[in-house]
């Protein structure tokens, strides 16, 4: 495998440098314990990747131990998925809990212990007040808060009301367990704060045991007290928190050495979207294909495209542990990914966009296999495969120029060019089809040159890749790029997330073709194609017979270059954004030359360029994208004379149509831009959810048909009007009548249960915020 990589001693950031001076000073006996406490409610991301690189790695460098630990207090929100996800993620990162895997919730009971002695030391009441009530009298940064009603309640009294709370006498929200701490602290959170309050829901392991649960700044110290941990790490956010942190454990009574908080800058990253809350609609609306999508900063979705573990630990171990909170610029994690496919990856060769090449004074019939190796000199691995050669070849399209700029040192007409390992080839006609392009090379190779030297000295410049025709294997290319055109802002809603995906996030390359030797070697090797990128077979798709690649990450980063293009001038067509000689075929400026050179022959589509841009208010790729053809702009057009809504169109045709569509061109789709917009508009008019609405166009792609008559076919109407509802809910009230008992005893929190049964009664086309509702109605009835 790979040598190691040096990125310098760690020890020197201040974490580092606390443990150390702790084992230092014997203040623990030497023991280092950490722990990764994360909260079951959706899958691991990039930055949780970071805190996990942090606790384990400092467990093993301090030979101590780092815990699993699920932080699953708060019933509503855990999901066993969420929990075996993480254990997953976790090994891949090549990390091991060993022994200490534990879950928050299994110490309910001791933590009710301990509020029992705060209790009786005086140190916390049971507080009746409302919520409202409560945060009203907690005072301001500048004003102190006032003592409510109950703060006075005698130990014995807070006891018994604490023990009937717990036994489930109380509706949610009758009362609060609170530290008696006092009103006036500076800090806030210092004001009396809420340990403990009511809630009558289902714990996903501890079922209908407990309807008390306590708040985080109340558990979670204890957890770390609990296990013993020492250097208890959270991020910034907890730097005022960690004032309870200590007050608990001190009037708890546990004493010196017991667990202490250190907080550190929490990872965001430039372009990607780290919560749950924000990666939610994407998944939802179908933007991106789960949460193992590629495109996302999920530990899945980065697994998925392929980055090996040692490439995301690295990346960790650059951007550090600080002090302060800053935004990561993206480009660091594919210079990690580089830097150890660099070292790891076999280069074979692979041809995203084949031209044919017929080397006309080669054997017919004929052929042989060249000895290549799979690495350069400088990477000190070992290995070589043989690559068949014949008489007819696949080149890229781009190596060719039939007029070529100045400086272009490939193949062009009556030009010599090396073939990779191979020999040295001649253009001597190129043959064209009837719209004008290119349709075949013919070339003489020079037998003299096996191997690619030249016996008589010649300089030969350039060199290329290419692959034996009839021995080539037809793959998909799926081609990753940011998902977003700009950064997403955290104030924008679900909407604006989907209409800023960037429409070329995803490019799939259907008639890729690729040495054969990429089908005997383990599916789960990461390749360098030449002078492309790296890539390795989807995971998912990608398996058996069907070679379906994944770009992990281009050759180089071109990503900022473009982003400049298209930020300077993109409204004015003199936008030169052409690919500079000798860039791999799979970057892609911010502006196509093809759709660019469209426009310039075209002053109708160049209008339409900067009407999108100036009038429609749609994003330069956007515009860009909507204008290389007539086809496309004329369905777009067509669309939007339906439903004149240009963001949200542009995303359906951009990004979602497609997709679906995959190489066939709008023309031969069985309906035209009226049928897309249509379809648009029932998700405006909110007939439809956006998901829905997602399965209704695959159909039209497969059979047309008008997209509202579809929408009832395939019963996705939205259910709001509420006689459609009620008669779902008479069903699943009728068809649990103790949980309705249950309710209306005081279980408030099984709401809940029935919005999700009359979702599924609904197929999820109710809207629940009004089932919900309506159900509150009746069964408050
Ligand atoms: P999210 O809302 O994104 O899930 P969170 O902080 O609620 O974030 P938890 O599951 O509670 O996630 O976090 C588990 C651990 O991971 C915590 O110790 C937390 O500090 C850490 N963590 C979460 N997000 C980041 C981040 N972006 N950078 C560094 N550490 C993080
Ligand atoms: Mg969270």
């Amino acid at each position: 495998m790979s040598e190691p990589i040096d990125v310098g001693t760690p020890g020197t950031d201040f974490i580092r440098q606390i443990v150390a001076t702790d084992m230092e000073s014997g203040r623990y006996g030497g023991r280092v314990a950490t722990r990764f406490p994360p909260e079951p409610n959706g899958y691991m991301h990039i930055g949780h990747a970071k805190s996990v690189c942090l606790n384990f790695g400092l467990a093993q460098e301090f030979g101590g131990a780092c815990h699993l630990r699920y932080d699953d207090t708060n019933p509503e929100t855990e999901d066993e998925a969420f929990v075996l996800g993480f254990q997953e993620d976790i090994r891949w990162l090549g990390f091991d809990w060993g022994e200490h895997l534990y879950f928050a919730s299994d110490y309910f009971e001791r933590m009710y212990e301990c509020a029992l002695v705060l209790i009786d030391k005086g140190l916390a009441y049971v507080d009746s007040q409302t919520s409202e009530e409560i945060r009203a009298s907690r005072g301001t940064v500048t004003e102190p808060g006032r003592s409510g009603p109950f703060r006075d309640r005698t130990a014995a009294e807070n006891r018994d009301l604490f023990a009937r709370m717990r036994a489930g006498d109380f509706e949610d929200g009758a009362h609060v367990l609170r530290a008696k701490i006092g009103l006036a602290s500076p800090n806030m959170l210092m004001r009396d704060p809420v340990l403990y309050r009511i809630r009558h829901a289902h714990h996903y392991r501890q079922g209908d045991d407990w309807c008390i649960y306590p708040l985080y700044d109340y558990a979670h110290c204890l957890e770390d007290a609990f296990e013993e941990v020492t250097h208890s790490i959270c991020t910034l956010e907890f730097e005022n928190n960690r004032e309870i942190y200590d007050w608990v454990l001190d009037n708890v009574g546990f004493e010196e050495p017991r667990p202490h908080q250190y907080e550190f800058a929490r990872l965001f990253l430039e372009g990607a979207v780290l919560s749950k809350r924000e990666i939610t609609p994407l998944v939802e609306a179908g933007t991106v294909s789960g949460w193992d999508d590629p495109r996302l900063s999920t530990v899945r979705g980065i697994r998925r495209r392929g980055v090996p573990p040692e490439a995301l630990r690295l990346f960790c171990d650059l951007i550090g542990v600080a002090k302060a909170n800053s935004v990561v610029d993206g480009g660091k994690l594919d210079y990690s990914i580089r830097e150890v496919l660099n070292r790891s990856a076999p280069r074979v060769m692979a041809v995203m966009d084949p031209i044919k090449v017929v080397l006309t004074n080669y054997p017919e019939g004929s052929s042989e296999e060249l000895d290549a190796p799979y690495f350069p000199h400088d990477v000190p691995l070992e290995g070589t495969r043989s690559v068949p050669f014949s008489r007819e070849l696949y080149i890229e399209r781009a190596d060719f120029e039939q007029d070529p700029p100045k400086g272009f040192r490939r193949l062009i007409p009556g030009g010599e060019v090396r073939l990779r390992y191979g020999y040295v080839i001649r253009c001597t006609e190129a043959v064209h089809d009837d719209d004008g392009r290119v349709s075949e090379l013919l070339c003489t190779y020079d037998p003299e040159t096996r191997g690619g030297t030249t016996p008589d000295g010649r300089k030969v410049k350039g060199t290329i890749q290419w692959v034996s025709a009839p021995h080539a294997l037809d793959a998909e290319i799926r081609l990753y790029d940011h998902l977003f055109l700009d950064a997403p802002d955290d104030e924008a809603a679900d909407d604006d997330i989907l209409a800023r995906v960037n429409p070329e996030s995803l490019v799939v390359v259907a008639g890729a073709k690729v040495e054969p030797s990429v089908a005997i070697d383990d599916p789960a090797t990461r390749y360098q194609f030449e002078r492309t990128g790296y890539f390795w077979r989807d995971p998912v798709d990608g398996v058996g017979n069907s070679l379906v690649f994944n770009r992990i990450v281009t050759l180089k980063d071109s990503w900022g270059r473009r982003a400049e293009v298209a930020k300077t001038d993109v409204a004015a067509s003199s936008v030169s954004a052409s690919r500079p000689t000798g860039s791999a075929p799979g970057d892609r400026p911010a502006v196509s030359e093809r759709r660019e050179a469209a426009r310039a022959a075209d002053s109708e589509l160049a209008g339409r360029f900067q009407r999108y841009a100036d009038e429609l208010g749609l994003s330069p790729e956007h515009a860009d994208l909507l204008t290389g053809s007539r086809e496309i702009s004329d369905f777009f057009e067509a669309a939007l004379g339906v439903h004149h809504a240009p963001v949200a169109v542009a995303a359906w045709l951009g990004t979602d149509l497609r997709g679906l569509r995959g190489e066939r061109s709008l023309t031969d789709l069985p309906f035209g831009g009226e049928g897309l917009g249509a379809l648009a508009a029932l998700v405006a008019d909110d007939r439809l959810s956006r998901r829905a609405a997602k399965d209704v166009l695959a159909r039209m792609v497969e059979e047309g048909g008008d997209p509202a008559e579809l929408v009832s076919e395939m019963g996705l109407e939205k259910v709001s009007d509420t006689g459609a509802l009620e008669a779902i809910l008479d069903e699943v009230l009728e068809a649990w009548p103790d949980k309705v008992a249950e309710y209306r005893g005081g279980r408030k929190g099984i709401v809940g249960m029935f919005v999700g049964e009359v979702m599924k009664a609904s197929k999820g086309a109710a809207d629940p915020q009004t089932v919900k509702e309506l159900l509150t109605r009746r069964l408050d009835s």
